[in-house]
């Protein structure tokens, strides 16, 4: 995510992060270079000088030149304006109402029938009774793509696949969510791949007729400039409360990020970061500034690992670790949980320093694939005791497994000095070594 901007910025920032003499030209020529990197980024000219403008008055301020630690104290004023910039406090969706209605709107392939489905998810995981609703009266294929959907991530459907009127689809599921004790009802609607009058109109009467209470508008940030212009034109007609910006994974500029919200002054409220059902977050400015700037983002990372992680399952395994009994079941399982979380890159993009250090990596969710082939090739046996593994047996596994003998060679020696560690924290743990250490 945002990774050419990120490398800019950094190298922007890097002369005066370093322990070269500060002058005020370098700080000028740092504040060019920064400007420089938002509109490769895609960030509209005016708004990046502003940015960049208000940056010079308060490093100028704030004495940059002759603060202790200048680079740091520039980076943490490029932080605070580029909080700014995407709106400066996360802002939430309106769910008031019996039931509440939130509505979906945007293009065709932005992403709003997948939005849809995850919004349905985690409102269901606070504990909601959540209906969807399948208004695209023009693509068959949307209606089954919701209910897939929503078998996926066990919240209801409500279509009629017969019915070409959107404004009736939407009451009725309405009255069929009051019914059925639904509180919150989500109408995804269906796009156009680009801007029509027809759709406009018929999104209008739709808002118009259910009176959500939140309006929500989904675009694909991989667009640039399309996308704010694209949500301008949306807004003037809509008047949303809130924007989606979705495949952010595959996004390397982070203009629409950036820019969005100065443009619109409307708030990005969720970001999507992948296909899967659990790549949805809500959307932090001042953590997004942070990653951006390669500061890491260790709250969402935390966060994410406790909505993944199934906190029976975490004792147990910690029980196992405690006792040196930690086998390859357990770390199977451990993978699975992280695999939950959402993209390997991004995650490890959130500890601090780590987004440079991993940039030029080829790593993706794949990555685990042969490890977890190597375990399930094993014998129950084998995995809670791995030393059974004779040469004829990593033979096997290999075969088995569609690896080679040396990558399962690797991995049992990986996991054996892991184990090995393990054991040393154990021991110190116990003689009071490891607080000490901690300290
Ligand atoms: P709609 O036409 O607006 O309803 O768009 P869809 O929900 O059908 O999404 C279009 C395509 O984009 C699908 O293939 C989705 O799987 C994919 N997609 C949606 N959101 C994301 C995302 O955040 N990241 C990635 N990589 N793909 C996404």
């Amino acid at each position: 995510m945002f990774e050419n901007l990120q490398d800019k910025l950094n190298k922007a920032i890097k002369t005066l992060k370093g322990q070269g003499r500060i002058t005020d030209i370098n700080v000028a020529a740092t504040i060019k270079e920064v400007r420089r990197a938002l509109t490769d980024a895609d960030v509209n000219y005016k708004v990046a000088k502003e940015v960049t403008d208000r940056v010079k008055e308060k490093a100028l301020d704030r004495k940059v030149l002759i603060a202790v630690e200048p680079g740091q104290l520039f980076v943490k004023i490029v932080q605070e304006e580029l909080t700014e910039l995407m709106g400066g406090q996360a802002e939430s969706i309106n769910t008031k109402g019996d039931p509440a209605v939130i509505l979906i709107a945007g293009l065709q392939g932005s992403g709003k029938t997948t939005f849809s489905g995850k919004l349905s998810a985690y409102l269901k995981k606070q504990g909601r009774g959540v209906l969807l609703v399948a208004a695209d009266i023009y693509r068959p294929a949307a209606i089954d793509q919701l209910k897939v959907l929503g078998e996926q991530v066990g919240v209801e459907v409500y279509a009629e696949p017969e019915n070409k009127n959107a404004v009736e689809i939407a009451r009725n599921a309405i009255a069929h969510a009051k019914k059925t004790g639904k509180k919150i009802v989500i109408v995804d609607t269906a796009g156009r791949l680009a801007v029509d009058e027809q759709m406009m109109q018929e999104i209008e009467n739709v808002k118009a007729a259910i009176n959500p209470s939140e309006t929500l508008f989904v675009v694909d940030s991989m667009t640039g400039q399309d996308a704010v212009n694209t949500a301008k034109t949306f807004n003037d007609r809509l008047n949303f409360d809130g924007v989606v910006l979705t495949k952010l994974d595959g996004d390397a500029r982070g203009g629409a990020a950036l820019s969005i919200r100065s443009v619109v002054e409307k708030p990005i409220k969720f970001i999507s970061t992948g296909e899967k059902m659990e790549a949805l977050d809500v959307f932090y400015p001042d953590r997004m500034a942070s990653r951006i700037l390669g500061m890491g983002d260790v709250i969402s990372l935390v966060e994410k690992a406790q909505q993944a992680f199934d906190e029976d399952e975490a004792k147990r395994i910690n029980a196992k670790m405690r006792a040196n009994k930690f086998d390859f079941s357990d770390f199977l399982s451990q993978l699975q949980q992280i695999k939950k979380m959402g993209n390997i890159k991004d995650l490890l993009g959130m500890i601090p320093g780590m987004g440079k250090m991993i940039k030029d990596l080829d790593i993706d969710n794949n990555s685990f694939a042969p490890i977890e082939a190597i375990i399930n090739s094993m014998t129950p046996k084998e995995r809670s005791n791995p030393d059974l593994i004779d040469a004829s047996r990593k033979k096997r596994i290999a075969a088995g497994s569609g690896t080679t003998i040396q990558q399962v060679n690797n991995l049992l020696k990986q996991f054996d000095e892991m184990r090995k560690m393990m054991k040393k924290m154990n021991t110190m743990q116990a003689s009071g070594k490891l607080n000490k250490m901690m300290k």
